[in-house]
C-alpha cells in the first residue's frame, strides 16, 4: 500500500476483492473525510463509490478506478422525532442505524444481514431486508438524499423534485454519482426482542405456502438444506419471528468485523459433500429441537453477525450465489426445473433460502413482486456448468437476478432479464454522459 500523494485527497493503491472471493484487484483508493474532499479532483479519472465493500459482485471498485470509501461519513445529521425521519451520512451501518434507533424508540424496517453494511450501500444495491412482501426495499424508506457528480455538484433530491435521478439511484450501483446522505424514514419500534418460531419444511414449495399465509409476518424466510437430493430435495426450515418484550439472553451487539478479505482467509474451502452435509443436518436438528427462540432485536436481524464460520469455511475459492425473483405464474415450473437441474449437474450446492418479494425501483434493482430464491454454491468443477444452465431456467421461467450477489451474471441475461436494464442505461447515458463512475459490474454488464 503506497500513497500516491500527500494532500487531502491522498489516494493510495489498495487491493479490493468481492465478498464472494471470485474479482481481486488493485485500483486506486481515497477515504475522504472531509465534504471538500469529495469534490476535489481526481484527475478526471473514473471513480466509484463505496460503503463496507460488502457487496458480492464487484461493485464497488474496478480496474483504473479511483474507489471513494465512504466510511468516516457515518454521522447522524439530523432528527425530526415528530416526522419520525432521521438525516444520516452515506458511510452510517445498518448495525449503528438500528442501535440509534432502538435508542430513540424507533425501528428501520429493512435491514440486510450483516451490521456493517452501509446505507450507501443498501440505496445503490436497493436492498430487501426479513419480509420485502410486507416491508418493500429499503429504497422505499428514503425520503430525500444529496447526491454528489462532479458536473452537476452537490445535489439534494427527492422523487418530487427529480424523479428521473432519484428512481436511478435507488438501486442503481453508485452508476449515477455518490450519494453523501439520506433521510430515511423510521417506525415506532414495536418491542425490544425477536421471538423467531422455527419450523421444518419438506420442500421449497412448502416454504413459499407457509410465506404466503403469513404475508403480515415481522421477520419470514427460510433455509433449505443444499445437501438433500431427490424426494428430500428442499427440506428446510422455516423462521418466523415477532416482536416481543420477552427477555432474551444477550444483546449480540459485540462481534467480531467480517470484511471481504477477512472471509477469505482460510486458504482452502472447507465446505466438502461430507461436511455440508454433517453441518446441515445439525443445523436443521438444532432448529427443530430449539423451536421457538428469543433474541435480540441485532441478532435477529443480523444473524451473520455472531456466525461468521458460514461465509469463512468457503476460503479463499469463494462461494458463488445466486439470487432471484420468480413470478408466481412460473414458481412452480422454476422449483421442478431447479430440482431436476440439481440432480442432472449435482453441484456442490451448500445451502438455499426463500423470501417473498415486492421491489419497486425502476433501475438495475428487481422490481415486481414474487418468489426470491438464494442459492450458495460452493466453487467446483461443477459450478459454471449449473450456472450457465440456471442463467437458462432464470431466462425461461421470467425470473429476474439480483445483481448484487452474483459476480458473473453476463451482461446478455441482465438485459434479458432485468426489466428496466435498458431504460436505466439510456438514464445512465443522461445523469452521467461521461460514464465517470464506473465499476467492475458496470463494465461487466455493458452499462
Ligand atoms: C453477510 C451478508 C449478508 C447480506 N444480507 C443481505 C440481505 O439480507 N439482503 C440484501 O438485499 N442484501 C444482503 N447482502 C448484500 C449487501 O446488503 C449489499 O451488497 C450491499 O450493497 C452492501 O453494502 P456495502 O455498504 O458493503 O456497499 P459496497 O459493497 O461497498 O457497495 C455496493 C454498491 O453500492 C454502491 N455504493 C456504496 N456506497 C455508496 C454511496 N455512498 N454512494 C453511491 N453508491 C454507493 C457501490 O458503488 C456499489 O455499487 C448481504 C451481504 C453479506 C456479506
Amino acid at each position: 500500500m503506497g500513497r500516491a500523494s500527500g494532500d487531502a485527497t491522498a489516494l493510495r493503491t489498495s487491493r479490493f476483492i468481492s465478498f464472494d472471493g471470485a474479482v481481486a484487484l488493485s485500483s486506486l483508493h481515497q477515504r475522504p473525510d472531509r465534504y471538500r474532499h469529495l469534490e476535489a479532483d481526481l484527475g478526471g479519472g473514473k471513480r466509484i463509490a463505496r460503503g463496507a465493500g460488502l457487496s458480492y459482485s464487484a461493485a464497488s471498485f474496478g480496474e483504473g478506478v479511483v474507489v471513494q470509501e465512504m466510511s468516516s461519513f457515518n454521522r447522524v445529521l439530523a432528527f425530526d422525532r415528530d416526522q419520525r425521519t432521521v438525516r444520516v451520512e452515506a458511510g452510517l451501518t445498518v448495525g449503528d442505524l438500528l442501535v440509534w434507533a432502538g435508542r430513540n424508540g424507533l425501528s428501520f424496517p429493512v435491514l440486510p444481514g450483516y451490521p456493517l453494511i452501509t446505507v450507501g450501500g443498501c440505496i445503490a444495491a436497493d436492498v430487501h431486508g426479513k419480509n420485502p412482501l410486507r416491508d418493500g426495499t429499503f429504497s422505499d424508506w428514503v425520503g430525500s438524499m444529496t447526491v454528489f457528480h462532479p458536473a452537476q455538484g452537490f445535489r439534494s433530491i427527492d422523487r418530487a423534485s427529480d424523479p428521473e435521478l432519484f428512481a436511478a439511484t435507488c438501486g442503481g450501483f453508485g452508476l449515477t454519482g455518490l450519494i453523501v446522505d439520506a433521510t430515511l424514514r423510521l417506525l415506532p419500534l414495536p418491542a425490544s426482542n425477536v421471538s423467531v418460531r422455527q419450523e421444518p419444511v419438506e420442500s421449497l414449495l412448502e416454504s413459499v405456502e407457509a410465506l404466503r399465509r403469513n404475508p403480515e409476518v415481522d421477520f419470514g424466510y427460510s433455509w433449505h438444506d443444499g445437501a438433500a437430493r431427490g424426494s428430500r430435495f428442499g427440506r428446510g426450515i422455516m423462521f418466523f419471528g415477532t416482536w416481543t418484550d420477552e427477555p432474551c439472553a444477550g444483546t449480540g451487539r459485540s462481534y467480531r468485523p467480517m470484511t471481504s478479505a477477512l472471509r477469505a482467509r482460510f486458504p482452502l474451502s472447507l465446505w466438502n459433500r461430507a461436511t455440508v452435509a454433517m453441518a446441515n443436518g445439525a443445523f436443521r436438528r438444532l432448529k427443530i429441537h430449539r423451536g421457538t427462540e428469543t433474541k435480540s432485536s441485532f441478532d435477529a436481524a443480523f444473524p451473520f453477525a455472531a456466525q461468521t464460520l458460514y461465509h469463512r469455511f468457503f476460503g479463499r475459492p469463494g462461494l458463488a450465489e445466486v439470487q432471484v425473483l420468480v413470478p408466481d405464474a412460473s414458481l412452480e415450473r422454476f422449483v421442478g426445473e431447479l430440482a431436476a437441474l440439481v440432480d442432472r449437474v449435482d453441484p456442490l450446492l451448500v445451502m438455499m433460502s426463500v423470501k417473498r418479494f415486492l421491489g419497486r425501483q425502476r433501475s438495475l434493482a428487481m422490481s415486481g413482486s414474487g418468489s426470491l430464491f438464494a442459492l450458495d454454491l460452493a466453487r467446483t468443477g461443477a459450478t459454471a456448468r449449473f450456472l450457465s444452465e440456471f442463467d437458462a431456467l432464470v431466462l425461461d421461467t421470467g425470473a429476474q437476478p439480483n445483481v448484487a450477489k452474483d459476480s458473473r451474471l453476463p451482461a446478455r441475461i441482465a438485459a434479458m432479464a432485468l426489466p428496466h436494464y435498458e431504460s436505466f442505461r439510456r438514464r445512465l447515458a443522461e445523469c452521467d454522459p461521461e460514464h465517470l463512475y464506473r465499476s467492475e459490474l458496470s463494465r461487466r454488464l455493458e452499462l
